[in-house]
């Protein structure tokens, strides 16, 4: 693989991987590069595209974060390719919890909600601050490595220490107990059930 297709990929295969990857020559070249350092003098390398709605962020030369946005924000266009977990922009945050579940690994209030699902390597940003604004959109999705050390229980958002529960059909959603899967696991079928059938 020299190149992989902006609007089909899977971000998890090229996460992790150096920046002078031959992969990155097509977006190093047409994208917009801003360069950062953060608090702990890690040097961030966005490369960025409005009309694409696309953004790859690299940390210390490393792919470490990909983001996905809606419409809805700054100057980015929609992303119109595959999102991860076959999510969609039409999708409220109503809908994405009945879908991926609670989490403990959330905020908001002062700023736009969000929904972190570590060990999916997945946050979710919405538009609005409220988290009773059940119409509230998708603003952008972040990909990042997945951290396997972090599940949560989808209902009560205790962490999971034993893989017990879970469903069965994509074995990415995680219960602490009988009760709680039986009060979501429905609610996430709805999806799965679509999202995953190949
Ligand atoms: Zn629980
Ligand atoms: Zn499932």
């Amino acid at each position: 693989m020299n190149y992989f297709d902006l609007y089909n990929f899977d971000p998890f295969i090229i996460i992790g991987k150096n920046i002078s990857d031959e992969i990155f020559a097509n977006i190093k070249n047409n994208f917009t590069m801003k360069n950062y350092k953060d608090k702990e003098n890690n040097i961030l390398i966005y490369f960025s595209s409005l009309n694409d709605g696309i953004s790859f962020c690299f940390k210390n030369n490393i792919l470490d974060s990909i983001f996905y946005y809606n419409e809805k924000i700054e100057k980015y266009s929609k992303y119109k390719g595959k999102l991860p977990y076959n999510l969609s922009f039409e999708e409220k945050n109503v809908n994405i919890v009945e879908y991926l579940g609670d989490t403990k690994k959330k905020g908001g209030g002062k700023y736009p909600i969000f929904l972190c699902y570590p060990h999916l390597g997945l946050e979710i940003t919405f538009l609005s601050p409220n988290w009773n604004d059940l119409n509230n959109p998708i603003i952008f999705i972040c990909i990042f490595p997945k951290n396997n050390n972090e599940k949560y229980c989808s209902v009560c958002t205790n962490k999971i220490n034993n893989e017990i529960f879970y469903c069965n059909k994509c074995k990415l959603i995680f219960y602490c107990s009988e009760k709680c899967k039986n009060i979501h696991i429905n609610f996430h079928l709805k999806y799965c059930d679509k999202e995953f059938k190949k």
